[in-house]
């Protein structure tokens, strides 16, 4: 045997170890033996640098320090989950399917939901290459390294499997270790850990990747995500993913119809106690792989999947103290501060009380003794009042009258719940949480930058709004606390960077009241440059799809103060991008202006996304249901028969892909 057919033999035989005891659970050799075949392997890499693999057993050991977690963009979108909490929801969420899909013969699997940090890995060639967490979904943090020291993930997978592909799944800490790891801490005097899903997200960023190799980690997947067509149905690819070495939870199960959704969720309310790590729901997904592209997704959620939560805990401690915070918007937030309880596994302090309404409605007042409920990731909140325990000298809570920040008086228009603080360039919070919020990953993107650092700026004077942060100059910046030459050059060049963020996040950036995310990009689009939105009345605003009332009305209020004014005026001056670039503009047209399209089936030459963004880039509108309106179906392979009778019904033109390329190519 060659030197180098010795090394992969015992990489080959350690995998195999590793996945007997990491996977099935089921040890085929002693923890000496293998340490001794592991040394071995060691001195082999180590003679002979040239055969040196990142996916080989020696390197689960850890010895990687990371400083900083590069940020990474996911290839395709993690998106979040819908919710449901009743059996009802869950029928709601069935007829939408079907619907959507214009058929009732629909299969589902059924999964736990597991309680951890998710993960995205990337696979290519079979090799695992790397591990990127969620983020926000859009980005997030490359832990490579720290991810190929959990063992029952493999590093590299057998051929017969898809060759490129993302494996999706759950970062969890199994409760037993979880407490063994607790254990050590108290014998060590240290604090314990509050609970299983922090401390294991936590992980994932610890620095030293040893550390994390010493965590009894586990990786738990749930989804194959891949542009090869190998398998038909989800449940399919993730019995193939187990069997090429994923550890893929045999609990996941098949049902041919609600009513077996329904016999698994009665199953594992249960019996979910008896697991070994924690769950807090189920996810129900339309099983068969055509149909889940076909349903597609809404701005935060796959329409094809739908979590269903297991009732909420409860537990009931003392209310002592209502105060109130002030949002980046001047929106008041009336907090509860409480006795810490535990609950559902996190010591509870603290609880939102949304509103003056809410807060009247449960009548809830200080010393009361209430009720605290904590589903999944949802901020805790007050449902009850324990009228029993109500102390006799109680009184009716009084609300705020004036900004705890500022002393402004508040301000409520009708049809809002929140109260305001209306002194927007004044009050500390919205200052500061405005420029926080202009310089986030979503709006203006600013490395160098960070939250805290934007209150210390205020507190010293450099700053009072977003368009002084151009205005900053390093020697202004170096002599503040824990600031070096180094930083206030990053910073300073972060913030030149951002100049060129596209137009519609830099809409986003501005903070204007409920434009969020998606409404900058429709203004964007629609308006082409911030002087256009600045002048357009108020009927040219609710002209534009899904701009309502409220969001038109805030835009004409921001649009005519005269600080904004002067700000965007500004920001203009200094170079930032207030209108859509000439390259983007480039690629579109209005071939199909006043054209509406329904989409439906499975493509070849682009993706559903690709050809929904091509129509509206030309112009068309994309609608998501057939109607009278409906000028064109484009319609690719398995579309649902009852669309197919609906658009006959109506005499609606039916075109291929190619007709849709065609039309749009000369
Ligand atoms: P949420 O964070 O509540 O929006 O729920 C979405 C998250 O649930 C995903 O990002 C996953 O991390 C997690 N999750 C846990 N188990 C599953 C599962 N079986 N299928 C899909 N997502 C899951
Ligand atoms: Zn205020």
């Amino acid at each position: 045997m060659t030197t180098q057919q010795k090394i992969q033999s015992l990489r080959d035989e350690l995998n195999q170890h590793n996945y007997n005891y990491y996977v099935l659970d089921n040890a085929s050799i002693s923890d000496f033996e293998f340490d001794i075949k592991l040394k071995e392997l060691e001195k082999l890499e180590k003679e002979n640098p040239e055969f040196f693999d990142a996916n080989s057993p020696t390197q689960r050991v850890g010895g990687t320090i990371t400083k900083n977690f590069e940020t990474v963009t996911h290839k395709n979108r993690m998106y979040s989950l819908d919710n449901s909490y009743s059996k009802e929801d869950l029928l709601d969420w069935e007829k939408r399917v079907q619907k959507g899909l214009g058929r009732t013969d629909l299969e589902y699997t059924c999964e736990l939901k597991f309680d951890g940090a998710s993960i995205n890995l990337t696979y290519e060639n079979g090799q695992f290459m790397k591990a990127v967490t969620r983020g926000d979904g859009f980005q997030g943090d490359e832990v490579t390294a720290n991810i190929r020291t959990i063992k029952s993930i493999p590093l590299s997978v057998k051929s017969d499997f898809v060759r490129d592909f993302e494996m999706r799944g759950e970062i969890i800490l199994p409760i037993d270790g979880f407490n063994k790891m607790n254990e050590e801490r108290v014998a060590n005097g240290e604090e314990e850990y509050r609970n299983p899903r922090n401390t294991a997200s936590g992980s994932l960023k610890l620095q030293d990747s040893t550390e994390v190799a010493k965590r009894p980690l586990d990786c738990l997947l749930y989804q194959v995500v891949t542009s090869e067509r190998k398998y038909k149905t989800h449940f399919e690819s993730l019995e193939n993913a187990r069997k090429v070495g994923f550890k893929v939870p045999k609990t996941i199960k098949l049902a041919k119809s609600i009513d077996e959704v329904f016999e698994f969720v009665n199953f594992w309310d249960t019996k979910r106690h008896d697991l070994p790590y924690e769950t807090d729901g189920i996810v129900i997904k339309v099983n068969n792989l055509q149909q889940q592209e076909e349903l597609g997704y809404t701005s935060k959620a796959p329409r094809w999947a739908i979590a269903y939560k297991f009732a909420a805990e409860q537990v009931s401690t003392v209310l002592n103290e209502i105060t109130y915070q002030v949002g980046r918007t001047g929106a008041i937030t009336p907090v509860a501060n409480l006795d810490p309880v535990q609950l559902a596994g996190t010591t509870v302090k603290r609880a939102s009380l949304h509103n003056a309404d809410q807060i009247e409605k449960l009548d809830i007042r200080e010393g009361d003794t209430v009720f605290v409920e904590k589903g999944g990731e949802i901020i805790p909140k007050i449902i009850a009042v324990d009228f029993a325990k109500r102390p006799i000298d109680s009184q009716p809570t009084i609300y705020a009258t004036h900004c705890p920040e500022c002393n402004t008086e508040l301000v409520r228009t009708d049809g809002d719940a929140k109260h305001y603080c209306p002194n927007e360039f004044g009050c500390a919070p919205q200052i500061t949480g405005r420029i926080q919020h202009f310089i986030s990953r979503k709006a203006m993107d600013i490395d160098g930058l960070g939250g805290e650092t934007v209150d210390l700026l205020r507190k010293e004077g450099l700053i009072q709004n977003y368009a002084d942060l151009y205005d900053l100059k390093v020697e202004q910046i170096i002599p503040l606390e824990r600031m070096a030459e180094k930083s206030a050059q990053n910073m300073i060049n972060g913030i030149e960077k951002s100049k060129e963020i596209p137009f519609e996040k830099v809409l986003f950036a501005l903070g204007i009241r409920f434009v969020g995310e998606t409404v900058a990009k429709k203004l964007a689009k629609h308006f082409k440059s911030i002087d256009n939105l600045m002048t357009a009345d108020f009927d040219i605003l609710i002209g534009v799809d899904e701009i309502g009332d409220r969001i038109a009305q805030s835009i004409i209020d921001f649009s005519s103060d005269l600080g904004n004014i002067q700000l965007v005026n500004r920001l203009k001056h200094y170079g930032v991008q207030l209108e859509v670039s000439e390259e983007s503009l480039e690629n579109q047209t209005d071939k199909l202006k006043g054209q509406i399209f329904v989409v439906s089936g499975v493509f070849h030459q682009m993706s559903r996304n690709e050809l929904k963004k091509a129509i509206e880039d030309n112009g068309g509108k994309v609608s998501s249901s057939i109607s009278k309106k409906t000028n064109f179906i484009v319609a690719g392979d398995n579309m649902g028969p009852s669309k197919l009778t609906k658009a006959q019904d109506l005499g609606i033109e039916i075109i291929s892909e190619q007709d849709f390329i065609d039309k749009i190519s000369d």
